[in-house]
This record gives structure tokens, sequence and C-alpha cells, in this order.
């Protein structure tokens, strides 16, 4: 797959510059370890039992360290003791860019095949690529594909036999990518690298997180918390979104397409700060014809294109059909497309609204 994104940019000089990146994604990226069924690798690097001298990680896990671990720790690295770790392919070049000689030592560590140390080339690869987004640094996008290479091979290690499920833990040291993976929900790793900090004397901490049954158990406890605040949250925003709109009847509002799918726009509307999907295909009438063009992207439907950022007319209403399943329904009213789009609704009379006030 190729992602190739275009765009225009004044130079100092006032000019006006076309830029155009391309990046090329593959999915036949294997994840090295041996504990593995879904990678169709000849060879594997990563062993399946990682049975580390050390009573900090209770499971079997292999470890992956940020940059700044690799730079600052890297006799620990060295130590015949330590096994099996991921080293990202953006933890080597950063490594590369600020230190030759802990490049040099991190690339024989690479090659020693005693050390199972394997390079996973995540700027490479379909899942784990990411873009840097606007107004974030450089160094903050590369936390944040750190911690997406973690999560997605948690992921995907997760898919294999219970009895033999290996964990991945991430390794830092820095405070903002900590609180961060403690967003997504990276909590045990965040105890387990801090005991390890306290393993290599950097930090300390009570003793009773030394004691592996107790430390799981908390780890386990956090992670269910976080789990459940997290649904919490979402359901209810989805319910005073629906409570929202309830009350308002069939609203015509602006808006913008963020993004177009195959059968789909996804719109924002500005006013309510809402996202909804309007569908093109429909079960209970004949679709119309869809063009989908991944490279603009685009959708063309009837005949008529849509593009990010146009802008279009919807209505918005509570589709309340399945009590069970309540939902935000988006149509389409403006670009008016003859047997697709809808007819605005009439204005509400005012007496819903009166009730509402009470
Ligand atoms: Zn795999």
């Amino acid at each position: 797959m190729l992602k190739s994104k275009t765009f225009v940019k004044k130079t100092r000089s006032g000019g006006i510059m076309k830029i155009v990146r391309e990046h090329y994604l593959r999915d036949d990226i294997w994840c090295g370890s041996e504990v593995c069924t879904e990678c169709k690798q000849e060879e594997t690097v990563l062993q399946k039992d990682t049975y580390i001298e050390s009573n900090l990680c209770s499971f079997p896990h292999y470890l992956l360290p940020d940059t700044n671990i690799v730079l600052s720790q890297i006799d620990i690295l060295e130590d015949p003791l330590i096994k099996n770790v991921i080293i990202l392919q953006t933890v080597l070049q950063e490594v590369r860019h600020r230190s030759a000689p802990i490049y040099k030592r991190l690339k024989d560590i690479l090659h020693d095949k005693e050390k199972h140390f394997y390079t996973f080339t995540n700027e490479h690869h379909r899942e784990t690529y990411i873009e840097r987004e606007q107004g974030e640094s450089a160094n903050d996008r590369n936390d944040r594909a750190i911690r997406i290479s973690t999560k997605w091979y948690s992921d995907h290690l997760n898919n294999t036999p219970t009895d033999k499920r290996l964990k991945v833990v991430l390794l830092t040291n820095d405070r903002g990518n900590k609180e961060k993976a403690e967003e997504s929900g990276l909590y045990s790793d965040i105890i387990v690298h801090r005991l390890l900090a306290v393993a290599i004397g950097a930090d300390s901490t009570y003793p009773d997180l030394m004691d592996k049954h107790k430390q799981s158990a908390l780890c386990n406890n956090l992670n269910y918390r976080h789990k459940m605040a997290q649904y919490a949250q979402r359901a209810s925003v989805a319910y005073h979104t629906q409570l929202f709109f309830k009350s308002r009847g069939i609203l015509n509002e602006e808006g913008f397409i963020l993004f177009v799918r195959k059968n789909a726009i996804i719109v924002l509307i500005p006013k309510f700060g809402l996202e909804g999907t309007v569908f093109f295909e429909n079960k209970d009438k004949p679709s119309p014809k869809l063009i989908f063009n991944e490279e603009a992207p685009s959708l063309t439907v009837e005949g008529h294109s849509f593009n990010m950022f146009d802008k279009v007319k919807v209505t918005i209403s509570l589709d309340a059909s399945n009590v069970q399943h309540q939902k935000i329904r988006m149509s389409l009213v403006e670009p008016v497309i003859s047997g697709v789009s809808v007819a605005p609704s009439e204005p509400e009379p005012e007496v819903k609204r009166a009730k509402l006030d009470r």
C-alpha cells in the first residue's frame, strides 16, 4: 500500500511549493516471535521461553525499550541476562542520530544470536506506521509511534494460546510518555518498568510492590478500573447525545466531511461537535451508484463527488425504533442528489420546547 500525502507550503520568499510525500506500507513484516502462529515467518528471533532470573515480572515477557532507555542503559542491555528485546526501527533511528558509539553497541547486540534482540520495522508496517499530527513535535510523534507499536505487539501476541501468552513491557523513563501510555491503558507496563527502574537503582519503591502477587493484583485492578472508566465515559457521551437530540425532533444542520468511506461519509457538525455517518446504502432501497477512489480519497454518488472538508447539509435525528439500541441518524439534504438526499425537515412546533424548559 502506498500512502501519499500532498500539501502546499508557503516558502520564506512568499512562493508556494507543492510537496508530495510517499511512504510504502507493508503487511509482510513479522513479529519475530516463536510463539506466534499468525505471522508467516521462516525464522524467529524472540524465544517462547523467556525465563529471566528476576522476580520483577512474574509473567513471561519481551522488553521494548524506548530511545532514552537505550541511550542511558546500554550497559544493562548488553548484560548476558537480558534477552528477548524488541528494538523498534523508530528507536534505532533515534539512537543513530543521537549517539554513534551507542548505536554501534546496539548494532553489535542485534547481531549477537545469543541475545535474541529483534528489530521490528514499525515505520513500514501497515498497522504501526503513524503520521505526525498537526502541532506535534517530531519527538512526541516518535514517542507515540513507540506506544502504538507496544500496543500492537501486546494485541498481536494476545492471539496466541493462553498457556504460551507473552507480554510486551514498554521500558521508558520519560514522564510524558508514561502519562500518555497510562491514558491508553498500559498500566501494568508502567508498574513493571518502575520496578525495573528500582532494579537498576534508578528509583526507589514501596517494599510491597516487590511482591509479585501483590503487584499483579494491583495491575489487574488498575487495568480493570481504567477499562470500566472508559466504558462509562463512552456510554455517558452516547447517552447525553441521545438525550439532547431526543427532545429536538429532526434538525437541519450544516457540516463538513471528515472522511469518506466506500459507502458512506463521516460528517462533523461544528455546532454540536458531533460526528456522524451518512450511509449511502440502505437495506430497504436500491443502492445508488457509488465509486470510491482510495487515492483521492473521494466518493462519487450518482455522479456527485464528495471530498474531505466539503460542506454538506444533513438532517439529524434520533432513531428510537430499537429501544435497546437507539442511534443518532444523519441523512443528506444538500447537495441534492435525486434518490439519495432527503428533504429538509419542517421546523418543530414550539410546544415541545415549552415542555423542555420546565
Ligand atoms: Zn506474529
